[in-house]
């Protein structure tokens, strides 16, 4: 290997997905943002080749016995890898972890916090634990640090009307004849056809809140014994003592309507036990630093003179910085992660890194800038520089143009997606992109539209004293018939006046976002469209046979895999992995299944379909109108049984809006809808929003992308700054009026 070499990452013959032998070269320590269309093949390169080479190379670290253990990672279809660094890979996953973790845990601030107030705060207690809510000896003994109290709305919980057998117990799992029903009933301790209104005060005590105790039962004619216990108290030790929110999603909706929340009587949200919240520095509690904007904190801790805190002050004040510098200073330390947004939580994960000391790493970012405002764009750029400059090569694949220009080095994958990309078709600085005539480089050069013809609006739906999260007092009309624009930076309030405020009195419109579709892991885009059901009748009738045999619920799907394909596994420290699936080899079915075709293809074959490839080959009405929607929306690339947990934020967004085109007269909203589409597919996007409005619909979109924005009839900018500083509706108008409102930053930048 040659001397200069070492300075890159090299990658000869790269083959995974739609790639067409590519080979190419990554500066080491430099910024390298990968553009192109979607579907061109950025993230095949990026993550399923560097990334996955990168964690296999990890995993051979392990000795021989652990990796007997672990899955075996497969090679990423390539030639060669060569000078790969191990890979960190920042991508916009949400936060989970329940109500435990929080802005501050995550970012490792808040236990340098209690080690502030262990060493300072006055009067002196002592032990840094006494200052942690997941620590017994420091959370608030009532709520256990979860700082709100639950309770059991027992009007919805029982209906005090009914007997037993009538389904007096309104509460999951109590259905009559159900498992817990037939406990209680059977226990003999209860009369079953009383109505609950009727029950001795002693009864409906031991009915609802009796400690568990032994009972003995008959079952299938043998003596068992059995543990019953009250209504209320089960439920109670199930859900209410238990944080709910790391139970499953079904679990948590079918339990939420009897659930009602406060704040702690105890703590009042504090989390903290009494001592905790007793020591106090400058006036303060650390439960009042924790509930303060990051922006407003800093400026608190910086007051602190005492010589004994001088190193702490000093580290919390640089990590706090670096939340600043990203443009989360909108942010509490005492925020839950879990309702952070996705491109919030890239930048917390960001902040992460950038604190700690690691080198020579390869840094993997996934679109950065998604859910920033073009002002805060820049903070996202230095950044980046500051991890290259501390030694690291950045890698980042991105659409928007002010982070792009920033790269030292481009890769430009195309020209078009799926089987008409899978090329390299530039490679070098941003100068010579603009120069180099694809799709990338013309589109960077256009200047911005402003539309001049708005439609005007057919009514109007207001919003009147909104005050959720940092709203003050909005109230807005919200014009029907119309695309709307709701922008401004980032924590402002738009999400919060739309996604929240709006939707929860317009629980009819149809809400077009970024969250993961799909309820199982075998649902693909043919389920989810209804493809599929056609599909399986056209097999069935060509072939003579049931159609469940094609379904991947039925006997004729892999049993080892369900019909995937792959194997997920789960491992407790990295994310899943998917493997081949051994016994069918990705063929998802059975052989016997595979042997019945439709015009000459398996079933297997027409699964591994592009939406392109399907439109070629299906006749059926149905069929094609599905496929055409999403073509329409650019998902000409995917293939039709591509699972939908391999599918991006963007795109999952977009199938959403393929499956909801044909309504008319609705009210749609769309979050960020532009996030994982390159410049050329904008104006796509803008054809299917524009052809919604005028099929009747009202469209609302929140967007920071400028090509859409002044493409609006009507703008509503929410402002003027994130957080406390924001929360109120700074301009309202048309494009052409926006740019001369002084009081929006929006306006400014549209200029
Ligand atoms: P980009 O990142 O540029 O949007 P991708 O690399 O995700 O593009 O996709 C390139 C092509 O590979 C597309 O045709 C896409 O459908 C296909 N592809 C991506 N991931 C998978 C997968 N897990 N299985 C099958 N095909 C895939
Ligand atoms: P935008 O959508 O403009 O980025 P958001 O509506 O998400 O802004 O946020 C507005 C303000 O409300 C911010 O200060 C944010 O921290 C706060 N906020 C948003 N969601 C929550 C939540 N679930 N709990 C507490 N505060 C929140
Ligand atoms: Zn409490
Ligand atoms: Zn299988």
């Amino acid at each position: 290997m040659s001397e200069s070499n070492q300075e890159y990452i090299v990658i000869s013959g790269a083959r995974e997905n739609n790639l067409k032998n590519v080979s190419l070269r990554i500066p080491k320590r430099q910024i390298t943002i990968f553009t192109g269309v979607s579907g061109s093949g950025k993230s095949s390169i990026v993550f399923d080749t560097i990334a996955a080479e990168s964690t296999r190379l990890l995993n051979e670290n392990f000795s021989l016995f652990v990796r007997n253990f672990l899955p075996r990672y497969p090679q990423p279809d390539t030639d060669a890898i060569e000078n790969l660094s191990m890979a960190v890979i920042v991508d916009q996953k949400r936060l989970g972890g329940g109500s435990h973790s929080t802005m501050g845990t995550i970012t490792d601030i808040s236990p340098i916090l209690r080690l502030l107030f262990s060493r300072v705060g006055q009067p002196y207690v002592g032990q840094v634990n006494l200052f942690s809510f997941n620590d017994p000896q420091g959370m608030c003994p009532e709520c256990n640090g979860i700082g709100r109290r639950l309770g059991i709305d027992m009007s919805k919980a029982v209906d005090m009307s009914k007997s037993l057998h009538e389904g007096a117990i309104i509460l999951p799992d109590y259905s009559v004849n159900g498992w817990d029903w037939n406990m209680i009933v059977q226990s003999g301790s209860f009369d079953p056809d009383k109505k609950l209104s009727e029950y001795s005060e002693e009864d409906l005590e031991q009915l609802l809140y009796g400690k568990a105790r032994k009972v003995k039962m008959d079952f299938a004619g043998k003596a068992t014994n059995i543990t019953v216990e009250g209504v209320i108290e089960k439920f109670t030790n199930k859900y209410i003592k238990q944080d709910v929110k790391m139970k499953s999603e079904r679990t948590q909706r079918a339990v939420a309507p009897f659930i009602s929340e406060g704040p702690c009587s105890s703590c009042h949200g504090a989390r903290l036990s009494q001592a905790a919240l007793n020591c106090r520095i400058n006036g303060l509690n650390i439960a009042d630093l924790s509930s303060m904007e990051v922006g407003q904190l800093i400026r608190a801790i910086r007051e602190i003179d005492d010589p004994v805190a001088a190193p702490v002050v000093k580290s919390l004040t640089e990590r706090l910085q670096h939340l600043v510098d990203i443009g989360l200073d909108y942010l509490t330390l005492d925020r839950e992660t879990d309702t952070l947004s996705g491109g919030e939580s890239q930048r917390v994960k960001m902040v992460k890194h950038l604190s700690g000391s690691l080198v020579d790493v390869t840094y993997i970012f996934d679109e950065p800038s998604v859910g920033l405002h073009p002002r805060d764009v820049h903070r996202l750029n230095e950044l980046l520089q500051k991890l290259r400059d501390k030694g690291n090569t950045v890698i980042v694949v991105e659409h928007d143009p002010d982070v792009i220009k920033l790269a030292d080095h481009i890769v430009d994958v195309g020209p078009h997606a799926g089987s008409r990309g899978g090329t390299i078709v530039y490679e070098g600085s941003f100068q010579g992109l603009l120069e180099a005539g694809t799709l990338t480089g013309t589109h960077m050069k256009r200047p911005l539209q402003l539309k001049h013809d708005c439609r005007q609006p057919s009514g109007k739906l207001s919003i009147k004293d909104a005050t959720l999260h940092n709203l003050r007092n909005v109230s807005v009309d919200i014009p029907t018939g119309v695309l709307t624009a709701v922008t401004g930076v980032a924590g402002s309030g738009k999400s919060t006046l739309i996604n929240e405020v709006f939707l929860s009195h317009h629980p009819d419109a149809i809400v077009i976002d970024q969250s993961a579709v799909g309820v199982s892991t075998r649902s693909n885009p043919a389920t989810y469209t209804g493809i599929m059901d056609d599909v399986r009748k056209a097999f069935a009738s060509a072939n003579k046979v049931g159609q469940g045999l094609f379904s991947f619920n039925s006997k004729g799907a892999c049993e080892n895999c369900q019909g995937l394909g792959v194997v997920y596994t789960d491992l407790a420290f990295l994310d899943s992995v998917k493997l081949p699936c051994e016994v069918c080899g990705g063929r998802r079915f059975k052989d016997e299944v595979l042997a019945y075709k439709l015009n000459g293809k398996s079933i297997a074959e027409v699964l591994e379909m592009t939406v392109e490839q399907a439109l070629d080959f299906f006749q059926l009405k149905e069929v094609v109108r599905k496929l055409q929607a999403m073509s329409d929306v650019g998902l000409n690339y995917i293939t039709l049984g591509q699972p939908l947990s391999t599918l991006s934020g963007g795109e999952c967004q977009r199938i959403k809006l393929a499956s909801e085109l044909h309504k008319k007269g609705s009210i749609y909203v769309m979050d960020e809808p532009t996030t994982g589409l390159h410049m050329s597919d904008i104006g796509h996007l803008l054809e299917i929003m524009n052809r919604l409005v005028d099929a009747g619909n009202t469209v609302i979109v929140i967007e920071h992308n400028l090509d859409v924005i002044s493409q609006a009839d009507w703008i509503i900018d929410i402002g003027p700054d994130g957080g406390s500083k924001g929360g109120q509706v700074v301009f309202e108008g048309t494009p052409v009026q926006i740019i001369h409102a002084e009081q929006s930053i929006t306006g400014r930048y549209l200029k």
